[in-house]
């Protein structure tokens, strides 16, 4: 198990569509350990496997609360069949730097996906968990959640990411 780096926005591969899982197997059980301990590490509540840079259908989630025992989650292939209400709350993103916004999401949806040993599974989500997912399977479309924002707000924030990134550069510099 190794701790991956997390590729973060504005890096173009995270806008890409992933490809669906075909093989699974060990190779599959090595990623979905590195995606779980990348993102236990972090720490988050999920992680989509192109936010380590490999562009599968493919996400880890863990929403036990911090003194509970952990409960992995994992969704290959998932789609989302059905939704129903509609919440707004804060969301942030481990490949969006510093920044959280509200995002409106359904309130339940409905999932299909297959599990790690490629069996299919059925299941209702709602409220927070809802969420968790809604957010991880925009990463498998290439949609990140400040794409949900209006255009004054997604501007607002590049103008913050340019001064982190020249922040992180400076930074950078003085170590050389
Ligand atoms: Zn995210």
């Amino acid at each position: 198990m190794a701790i991956r780096p997390i590729v973060k926005y504005p890096v173009m591969s995270l806008k890409e569509v992933a490809k669906p899982v075909t093989d699974f197997g060990p190779d599959l059980e090595a990623l979905v350990a590195d995606m779980a301990e990348t993102m236990y590490a972090a720490p988050g509540v999920g992680l989509a496997a192109p936010q380590i840079a490999v562009p599968l259908q493919l996400c880890v989630i863990d929403i036990s609360p911090k003194d509970q025992p952990r409960d992995l989650i994992v969704l290959a292939n998932p789609q989302i069949v059905k939704g129903e209400g509609a919440e707004v709350d804060e969301e942030g993103c481990l490949s969006v730097r510093e920044y959280s916004a509200d995002v409106k999401r359904f309130e339940r949806v409905w999932v299909t996906a297959q599990d790690i040993k490629g069996q299919p599974m059925e299941f209702m989500a709602e409220g927070f968990y809802a969420r968790v997912i809604q957010h991880e399977l925009d990463h498998l479309q290439g949609t990140l959640f400040i794409d949900r924002l209006s255009s004054l707000k997604r501007s607002l924030y590049k103008k913050k990411l340019k001064k982190i990134l020249q922040e992180e550069e400076r930074r950078a510099q003085e170590k050389d």
